[in-house]
């Protein structure tokens, strides 16, 4: 059995029972500002997407186990390209720039939005792509249409709720049921590791 995230496991579960320590490797490899960079060499890629500040930087850092892989900002709208990673020769892990946010030209929102439906039309090596969801906020506007978008277009996608860390019992309870509502999500929190091994388990399961 192999255990992806055991680095962050290690840290953060030490119960974890898993067996077998398997060393990473995740490098990042480019930002892509336009179609003509994007990589030929066929791997699947697994895309991270959700508005700006929702954590798609942070959690990419904690499935692979490295606090800095990943640009993490607390300025949201910072990362306006496709980020690259190669994570363990087998999977590109991409990172897509945030929606939504709002004091960012009009022009450059629409040209984010046409480069991300380009991308996400073109592709032919599809992984399970992410949506992340603030656990705290639920289902925006800018989310479900690209769900819709996804469905449309035949990506298979798994809903994260992120910073659950953020939230006491009852209100995890109460933002989960409302992400429900949609689809099934996944709570994760890059604070605790929650949801670390279940999301690396979807994604070695589609690319077995
Ligand atoms: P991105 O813009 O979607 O890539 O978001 P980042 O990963 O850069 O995170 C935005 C802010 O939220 C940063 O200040 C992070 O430290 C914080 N953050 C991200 N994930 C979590 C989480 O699970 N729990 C908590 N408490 N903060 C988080």
């Amino acid at each position: 059995m192999l255990c992806y995230g055991q680095n962050v496991d290690r840290v953060l579960l030490p119960r974890n029972p898993c067996p077998v320590v398997v060393h990473l490797k995740a490098e990042f490899v480019k930002s892509v500002t336009d179609p003509g960079q994007l990589p030929t060499d066929g791997l699947p890629e697994v895309a991270f997407l959700g508005r700006s500040n929702v954590g798609k930087s942070s959690l990419i850092n904690a499935l692979v186990g490295e606090r800095r892989l990943a640009f993490t900002s607390s300025t949201p709208g910072r990362t306006q390209s496709l980020n690259f990673y190669r994570v363990d020769d087998r999977f590109y892990f991409v990172d897509l720039p945030g929606y939504g946010y709002a004091r960012a030209p009009r022009e450059a929102t629409d040209e984010w939005a046409r480069f991300i439906e380009h991308y996400l039309q073109s592709r032919r090596n599809r992984g399970t792509a992410f949506l992340i969801l603030d656990a705290r906020r639920g289902w925006m506007d800018k989310d479900l249409e690209l769900k819709v978008w996804l469905e449309a277009n035949g990506w298979p996608y798994i809903v994260v709720a992120s910073k659950m860390d953020k939230l006491n019992q009852s209100e995890q309870q109460r933002g989960l049921k409302a992400i429900r509502q949609y689809a099934e999500p996944l709570p994760f929190s890059a604070i605790t590791g929650r949801g670390v091994r279940e999301i690396w388990q979807a994604i070695t399961k589609t690319h077995q």
